[in-house]
């Protein structure tokens, strides 16, 4: 008998008649692959292809990078600088002197008028490392505002901040490679398959080869979970509570790794006296995971030879969103799986290019991991860029979902948004609406015009995007890929490095600070400014970074002058004995009590509200949204509802029904299925004035980052079907 394609005429691949094919970086998201644009006689782009010698991705891409040439001509896409008096006026056409004019004019009036703080800057995980680096230098040392931060907060802040804590610095410790050496695998919180198809292809590849333990610890029956050994489905927000519970058993059982914590941590008898509140009996009336489960899996994970922990939004979007990072890297810490192959907390990013900006922007402190805590990071960079020190603030300014309360209560008075869209971005939506009409400037500087948030700027500059722009983004992994100009920024719009230089022009008028016009001879400075840093990237340059297919920090000068080739992959870090980055070396075990103070499911919303993202989509889909075979697999919003849930309120497959929570409401598409718990609907928060319209975004204490995922709703049938799916058009924007 014959099965398959020996039946049918084989795939025939389109000859799109490619002349040439040029290498970049994908710029979606943090996994880094690196990808080739075809393009044709007439110049024109029009396939995309992975690179087959590139340690991330190996030839492959996922569906978004597929069609990434496809952006370049993307509808919505801003030409030229416009200007208004007001943000409820028409859009009139200006030129890019009167706008930088206007834009420099209106901060420093605001400045004068109610202090430096007064006018905000929030950027973004989209632009190139260069461009962050350049904001910074503009942003700290001359403009002088201390409320300044990146759309980051709303990602990966409590990574950021739980790695501080525990390790004394930010950055990943693992790699993609540790996927081929570890013997247990525990996702918190992360669905691969669909966020990061080619990091869950790489650790599908390396599970079928030596078939290790993966266990998923997840609300939602997700893809990855699908696909596991164990799922857990844990009751949202409780995730420090099955940490304790997990680490009670470690301690209680002996199975610590005594030697590995004797030498490089501090803070155990502290850690073991909170855990003691946490036996997995009680413990599980909380989680939600019963007690053998916890116990197995605690078991399984400290025995295994290297065991390891990835995690993303789950996570991180949490009123415990740090103390989650902290309970991860605590369990590793406690059974000495950092720094060796198969063992580490590697904390899966979000933006293309989010670590970068936490690398060198300047949001929370200084370039490279330096704070404006410290005096000597304040001498050495105030030194590096020709500025007093004194103008420099002695501890960081607010975060970016401080902002906003800010700008509602007055205090803030001026906004520049740079690549980024927080009336679709940031929880409650309406608020933060009310909150963007008080402004008195706002100035919105992004690649395409249509841009909510752009409803409420008197000032637009057009910038480029991707690969019109010339520089580099760093990976989950710690990876510096070069992304090269494949075309050239359309119309009058200008890549962001441009825009930056000119605007620092304007208030750099003596020349004191340098700002170099090449990417690659900003590279080379911030290269200088790493030196001996943990993050050294010394030895690296644009044309190494391209040859190589990226290059993971640290590499240094030293390295490269010895002869040292960097590594084609799995570089770790604290892979020595105390090399930790706080004053003594040691990593610190933190206890973490575990207090209760989400929003949860009641009479009146009964179900819990979990969000997260689709496989075709990225973030508020100003592009995939534009892309017909992105958009064309998911092009409106809906919910997933447990299917006895569904007869319960006599809703069916296809039915459009309101969701409301306390804030507003919204009208999806209701789409039973068995990934959710009969208590839970799942949103994807994609599209246009929906999920954030529901959500309160209670924030984390220490990263400020808000709990997209723990929030009540309740459902109800719309009888009108006909002007329900009028209104659920309204959000297919694009
Ligand atoms: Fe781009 Fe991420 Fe897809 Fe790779 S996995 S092609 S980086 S979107």
């Amino acid at each position: 008998m014959l099965f398959g394609r020996t039946k049918k005429n084989p795939i025939k691949i389109a000859d799109k008649g490619i002349k040439e094919w040029k290498y970049a970086a994908c710029g979606y998201c943090s996994t880094g692959c690196s990808i080739e644009v075809g393009f044709n006689a007439e110049g024109k782009p029009v396939s995309s292809r992975g690179v087959a010698d590139a340690d991330v991705n190996r030839g492959k891409l996922c569906l978004k990078g597929i069609f990434e040439h496809e952006l370049f001509d993307s509808a919505g896409r801003g030409t030229v600088p416009l200007m208004r008096e007001h943000w409820h006026q028409k859009w009139q056409k200006s030129d890019w002197d009167t706008a930088l004019d206007k834009t420099h004019d209106e901060i420093r009036r605001i400045q004068e008028k109610y202090g430096r703080d007064s006018f905000a800057i929030i950027s973004t995980g989209q632009m190139l490392t260069e461009e962050f680096y350049t904001l910074g230098k503009l942003t700290r040392g001359l403009i002088g505002t201390n409320n300044y931060d990146g759309n980051t907060t709303l990602c990966m802040a409590s990574a950021v901040s739980g790695y501080k804590r525990s390790f004394g610095s930010d950055g990943p410790p693992g790699c993609y490679e540790d996927f081929e050496h570890t013997d247990c695998l525990i996702a918190w919180g992360s669905n691969l398959p669909e966020q990061h198809p080619i990091i869950y292809w790489r650790m599908k590849e390396a599970q079928e080869k030596r078939n290790f333990p993966l266990i998923v610890i997840d609300p939602r029956v997700t893809m990855l979970a699908q696909n596991a050994h164990m799922h857990l489905a844990i009751t949202p927000g409780t995730d420090v509570v099955l940490q304790n519970a997990m680490m009670y058993v470690i301690l209680d059982e002996g199975l610590e790794d005594k030697e590995y914590i004797e030498a490089n941590t501090n803070g155990l008898e502290a850690l073991r006296a909170e855990v003691a509140n946490y036996n997995p009996v009680t413990a599980q009336k909380i989680c939600g995971i019963d007690e053998d489960t916890i116990r197995n899996v605690a078991r399984l994970f400290a025995k295994a030879p290297a065991a390891m922990q990835i995690w993303t939004m789950g996570i991180n979007q949490s009123t415990h969103g740090s103390d989650g990072v902290v309970g991860i890297n605590n369990l590793a810490l406690l059974t000495g799986n950092i720094g060796k192959p198969g063992g580490t907390s590697l904390s899966i990013t979000g933006q293309c290019n989010a670590m970068g900006t936490r690398e060198w922007s300047s949001c929370s402190g200084l370039p490279n991991h330096r704070v404006l805590e410290s005096a000597q990071d304040r001498e050495d960079v105030a030194k590096f860029w020709n500025i007093d020190p004194e103008f420099f603030p002695k501890k960081r300014g607010m975060f970016q979902t401080d902002i906003y309360a800010a700008i509602e209560t007055g205090e803030i008075k001026g906004l520049w948004l740079i690549a980024t869209n927080p009336l679709s971005s940031l929880p409650n939506t309406a608020r933060i609406r009310k909150a963007m009409e008080k402004l008195e400037f706002c100035v919105v500087q992004d690649c395409y015009q249509d841009s909510e948030s752009n409803q409420y700027a008197h000032v637009f500059l057009p910038a480029g995007t991707w690969a019109e722009k010339d520089g580099v983004m760093t990976n989950t992994e710690r990876r510096i890929s070069r992304i090269t100009p494949l075309m050239k920024a359309p119309a009058e719009s200008k890549p962001d490095l441009w825009i930056f230089n000119r605007m620092a022009e304007r208030f750099n008028k003596e020349g004191k600070v340098n700002f170099p016009e090449k990417a690659g001879d900003i590279f080379l400075e911030m290269g200088e400014l790493s030196v001996g840093r943990l993050a050294d990237i010394s030895g690296m340059d644009h044309e190494m970074l391209e040859q190589k297919r990226g290059v993971q920090w640290p590499y240094s000068a030293k390295q490269k002058e010895a002869g040292e080739e960097p590594p084609k992959g799995g570089k770790r870090l604290y892979t020595e004995t105390a090399t930790f980055r706080h004053a003594d070396g040691k990593a610190k075990l933190i206890p973490l009590p575990f207090i209760d103070n989400n929003e949860v499911p009641d009479d009146k919303f009964p179900f819990w509200l979990n969000t997260g993202r689709l496989i075709e989509h990225w973030h508020g889909r100003t592009k995939t949204g534009k892309i017909g075979n992105n958009n064309k697999y998911s092009p409106i919003p809906f919910i997933e509802i447990n299917p006895d849930a569904a007869v319960e309120l006599g809703i069916q497959r296809g039915d459009y029904v309101r969701l409301v929570s306390r804030r507003a409401d919204a009208v999806v598409m209701a789409t039973p299925t068995q990934r959710v718990a009969k208590n839970m609907v799942f949103l994807p928060f994609h599209f246009h004035d929906c999920a954030n319209r529901l959500t309160l975004g209670l924030l984390d204490p220490h990263s400020r980052q808000p709990a997209y995922k723990q929030n009540a709703v309740r459902i109800e049938r719309i009888k009108d079907q006909k002007a329900a799916a009028k209104l659920s058009m309204e959000m297919r924007k694009f």
